[in-house]
């Protein structure tokens, strides 16, 4: 017999209702939550929004913003040579 499985891990009292995808502990209803429908205690819920964030600001910030001021100044550049060779010629 598994000690502590069917009971939550937070919880020794409570029965246990699902399993954390991330630390395989055994949760009750009121620690599972419930996050792009998978199941998750609540500690690994907020280490993963926290983590989220992290990457979402990163993306922004690195590759997004990067990626768009590359392609306006090309696309200024781009439409300022454009007029010139219009007017040149
Ligand atoms: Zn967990
Ligand atoms: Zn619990």
């Amino acid at each position: 017999m598994i000690s502590g499985s069917g009971r939550c891990f937070y919880h020794p009292d409570r029965a246990g209702l699902g399993i954390c995808v991330e630390c395989r502990n055994v949760i009750c209803v009121e620690c599972t939550t419930q996050f792009e429908g998978i199941n998750r205690c609540a500690k690994c819920l907020a280490a993963r929004l926290s983590q989220a964030k992290k990457i979402v600001a990163r993306t922004e910030w690195g590759v997004g913003n990067l990626l768009l001021m590359v392609l306006s100044i090309g696309f200024l550049f781009g439409s300022v040579w454009a007029l010139a060779a219009m007017f040149s010629s």
